[in-house]
């Protein structure tokens, strides 16, 4: 069997270790650390000067609203009128990006912002998709045109993607129709039938799996949830949905339940292997639910402090056993790692203290690099994040230059430490996935190409929905 050695400088995989390399199988799997004495017929790739990590997991995108990055940053109109800009009047400047995009421009968003994602050392996206239907609000030809499409851009560029079809049935508990989400909109037998066909259309491709995203409780009555629910766990799909981002989330729902989000899927069996996106407004005993039951949480801090949506407490997830990974969502940033120390910084802001992570799950750097890879790759039903030999897992990795200035310095003690408090984006050299590289030294075949297009389907936008 062909095999290929990959030796870094340095090589983490729960721990570092120096001057042993990550042994791949023609397969893509992980076989052994070794060295090119200990494997003799493998192909040597030296990568001198290097540290070579676990892929990073990006858990929560949304790919189209790349668009709309910096476009709302100060006052919108909306929020003059009402006083104060909020998640709110944020969403309805999303929705003109909503509106806007066509398969053609998803197609050239998607892979911009898929191999923004590689360069960041991100090697799977799982891609939460609600944008289904065409402009005008009905479905296209194919009801999956645009879910394709995105999986296609993924393929393009050479990432993981996890598609997360979401459900989005309706604005809200009494609420008319909005019609910034006419294409979000299916009803519950369309859902399950165009998920279905997903499922069929993606079998067997390599590096794409699918799963199910009912959208909100705000979005998804209760009765069409459990039957989702009751169709994913039956396929083994993973479950996302977005919980407890906002104040007047929770509200809606006790208005309409009498329960608070969490509390409405614990009492009905839907938390089980869910991944929860967001969880910032939760009580104590929520999370205590949350834990009991096996959930994962998906952070976002970058985005949430982007939207003002409030801070997770990272440290009482980490003290319940809740693995918790991350999400680049609105595409504000990307840079998983940014999110991971975002979780620690947050909380040393209203704690006035430092290290709160550090000793809960061990070392604090190791902790967070654990929520950054294997807890992104098991929300998202995936075996992988951890380069373990013995799990049967993809050789999904980046590496980072230990000569960038921002990493200069980082050795073997310190070297979770320092990718995850210090390591800048500009460090990160190559990507492989399965076992393949994709980015090179810094750099994709199709870079070019894969920015003239971006770059005038932004312009398109500003001239459109300025
Ligand atoms: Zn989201």
């Amino acid at each position: 069997m062909e095999q290929t050695l990959y030796l870094p400088d340095l090589l983490y995989a729960g721990i570092a270790r120096e001057g042993i390399g990550l042994l791949v199988n023609e397969d893509g799997n992980v076989a052994a650390y070794a060295t090119p004495e200990s494997a003799p017929g493998a192909t040597v790739v030296r990568l001198t000067g290097k540290a070579l990590f676990p892929g990073l997991a990006n858990a929560h995108s949304h790919a189209f609203q790349r668009l709309f990055r910096t476009r709302a940053e100060g006052r919108t109109a909306l929020g003059r009128a009402n006083g104060s800009d909020t998640f709110w009047t944020w969403r309805e400047q999303m929705y003109r990006a909503a509106v806007f995009v066509s398969p053609e421009a998803m197609y050239d968003i998607a892979r911009a912002v898929y191999l923004e994602m590689l360069a960041s050392g991100i090697t799977v996206v799982g891609e939460f998709h609600y944008l289904h239907n065409s402009p005008d609000g009905t479905p296209y030809a194919d009801p999956n045109e645009l879910a394709l499409t995105l999986i296609r851009a993924a393929q393009s560029v050479g990432i993981r993607i996890v598609l997360l079809r979401s459900a989005y049935l309706r604005a809200g508990f009494n609420l008319p129709p909005h019609p910034g989400q006419r294409r979000f909109y299916e009803t519950e037998d369309a859902y399950l039938h165009n998920l279905d066909a997903l499922l069929s259309a993606a079998a067997n491709q390599p590096q794409v799996t699918i799963g199910s995203a009912p959208h909100s409780i705000r979005a998804v009555p209760l009765d069409t949830l459990k039957r989702i629910y009751a169709f994913a766990r039956d396929r083994n799909l993973p479950v996302h949905i977005h919980l407890s981002e906002q104040l007047a989330e929770n509200e809606a729902c006790i208005a309409e339940y009498g329960h608070t989000p969490l509390t409405l899927l614990a009492e009905n069996g839907i938390l089980h292997h869910t991944t929860l996106i967001h969880a910032i407004h939760m009580t104590e005993t929520e999370f205590e639910q949350t834990g009991r039951a096996g959930a994962h949480i998906c952070s976002c801090p970058t985005t949430e402090r982007n939207l003002g949506d409030g801070i997770f407490p990272a440290d009482t997830a980490a003290r319940l056993g809740i693995p918790v990974c991350y999400g680049t969502d609105s595409q504000a940033q990307i840079d998983i790692l940014e999110d991971a120390r975002q979780n620690e910084y947050h909380l040393r802001i209203i704690q006035r203290q430092r290290g709160i992570l550090d000793g809960i799950h061990g070392e604090i750097g190791p902790h967070l690099l654990r929520c950054a890879t294997a807890w992104g790759y098991s929300a998202l039903g995936l075996n992988g994040g951890s380069l373990h030999p013995t799990l049967g897992q993809p050789a999904d990795f980046f590496t980072a230059d230990l000569n960038d200035l921002a990493f200069l310095g980082a050795d073997k003690r310190s070297l979770a430490t320092q990718a995850v408090f210090a390591l800048s984006r500009s460090a990160i050299r190559d990507v492989a996935i399965a076992g393949k590289l994709v980015l090179v030294d810094g750099h994709h075949p199709q870079e070019e190409a894969i920015r003239t297009r971006y770059k005038s389907v932004q312009s398109q936008f500003a001239q459109e929905a300025p």
